[in-house]
């Protein structure tokens, strides 16, 4: 009786709670996303400056690391008793950029508009950064003891310049930040026509492996056309890299990913989703995505895409050499060498020569996995704020920060607020031309972040 009525008080004190923490949490979120971090060229500086100021006056210590002084990384550690290993969580503080003709509001104008917020980073990444914020700040102000430290990372950089952010605190000052699990931007919520269908989790993500296709054979006079001309061979490697269908490979994450998508999709998508499994009918349902949904393709295999083509100097001049980028994404598992080594020998032409391009910044990691105490921490907070949902595990088909934690063995896990699906296509999601936040899922995800945070330090 005692323990109900103490539950109840509990309850009404934290829905109060709530509403102060909702105002705290677009406080903090207008003020980041209103510095311009658009990267390049970063200037990361006032919003990190900026979050240390806030944590200091909460009585959490800050360091910051950087290469660049305008663009630097801060680091705020909450100590637990060390019965567990760290905990990181993460986000960071650079954009992309804006066309600020696109805009309707402002693209640093935080503004509130209709149950949005308007503004470049609203989507990527400052949802993050503040829930992580808002997390850190509510566990300190808790007073509960942790068992393991909490880590909070502002990083710089991420939108292409890891060097001064994530690579630099991996290679420079792996200690600070060194983790058992991570919690970072990733996937979300997606809702259609209003209603959540499920609550993504990335736990895995393709490895970029850029390669390029260089073709040679003699100059020539354009009035005679030449068997060798490099065009003409580099065009038939592309035709064949791009034709090519790599064999399927599927991991834990992509099996629980269409297994339970198939649960919330309407009847003719789950029959497709299930008929993956099918021997019989899979070549079928891969053809179907191949053309109807190619991110859900491509979640099934190592990709390849020709990206750009150079060659030529003149209209009258047959060049003597050409070439063209491909964009290839390794899935989990795949060797990177010997899958150029399977391209070259399907292209078999002396001509052309098929060499890695510039090291890639993301290195290769395990995923992380589906049963441990991290996911299901994950889960029931899913089960908690967003009941009547499945939480579904996400395999990225583009690259993160993440990457570079998961090849030190820090198991990471990517969330990320609940969107409108139709909302990309409109235009507003992100990296796209405006971008947009539902004030409502900020909160939510807030509360979301912070229930596998304190779950999870406990
Ligand atoms: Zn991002």
């Amino acid at each position: 009786m005692i323990r109900a009525t103490l539950l109840l008080c509990a309850l009404a004190a934290s829905a109060q709670d709530w509403k102060a923490v909702e105002e705290e949490t677009m406080r903090h979120f207008q003020t980041l996303v209103r510095f311009d971090t658009s990267d390049p060229p970063g200037k990361e500086l006032p919003a990190a400056e900026y979050l240390k100021k806030v944590l200091e006056a909460e009585g959490i210590e800050v360091k910051t690391f950087a290469v660049n002084k305008d663009r630097p990384n801060i680091v705020a550690r909450l100590k637990g008793t060390g019965k567990k290993r760290p905990l990181l969580i993460m986000g960071h503080t650079d954009t992309v950029n804006v066309d600020p003709k696109k805009w309707t509001h402002p693209p640093y104008g935080a503004v509130r508009d209709g149950g949005y917020v308007y503004g470049r980073g609203t989507l990527d990444d400052k949802d993050n950064v503040v829930a992580a914020l808002m997390s850190i700040l509510l566990l300190k102000r808790s007073g509960q003891p942790v068992d393991r430290d909490v880590i909070f990372l502002a990083e710089s950089g991420e939108e292409g310049h890891t060097r001064v952010g994530i690579q630099f605190m991996v290679g420079a000052h792996f200690n600070e930040i060194e983790a058992e699990y991570c919690i970072a931007e990733g996937w979300g919520g997606l809702r259609q026509n209003g209603q959540l269908k499920y609550v993504g989790v990335a736990t895995t993500e393709k490895i970029p492996y850029r390669a390029t296709l260089i073709s040679r054979g003699p100059a020539g006079h354009g009035s005679k056309p030449l068997l060798t001309n490099s065009l003409v061979h580099l065009s038939a490697a592309i035709s064949k890299v791009a034709n090519y269908r790599p064999p399927l490979r599927m991991n834990d994450t992509t099996r629980a990913y269409f297994e339970r998508l198939a649960t919330v999709s309407a009847p003719e998508d789950a029959a497709r989703y299930n008929a993956l499994f099918d021997p019989a009918r899979t070549a079928q349902v891969q053809d179907y995505l191949q053309a109807n949904e190619p991110g859900h393709y491509s979640m099934l295999r190592t990709s390849i895409s020709p990206t750009i083509v150079q060659g030529g100097i003149r209209n009258n001049v047959i060049p003597s050499e050409s070439q063209a980028a491909l964009d290839i994404r390794l899935a989990p598992g795949e060797d990177g060498p010997q899958f150029l080594q399977t391209l070259r020998d399907l292209i078999n032409d002396p001509q052309v020569e098929l060499v890695r391009a510039v090291a890639d910044i993301r290195p290769a990691g395990p995923p992380s996995p589906l049963n441990n105490e991290a996911f299901r921490v994950i889960e029931a907070a899913g089960r908690a704020v967003y009941p009547g949902v499945p939480t579904i595990p996400t395999m990225m088909t583009g690259a993160t920060d993440m990457a570079n934690l998961r090849a030190k063995g820090v198991q990471c896990y990517g969330i990320g607020p609940a969107v409108d699906d139709e909302d990309t296509a409109k235009g507003f999601g992100p990296h796209s031309d405006q971008e947009r936040i539902l004030e409502a899922e900020l909160h939510k995800f807030v509360k979301y972040h912070y229930e596998i945070v304190k779950n999870l330090a406990n």
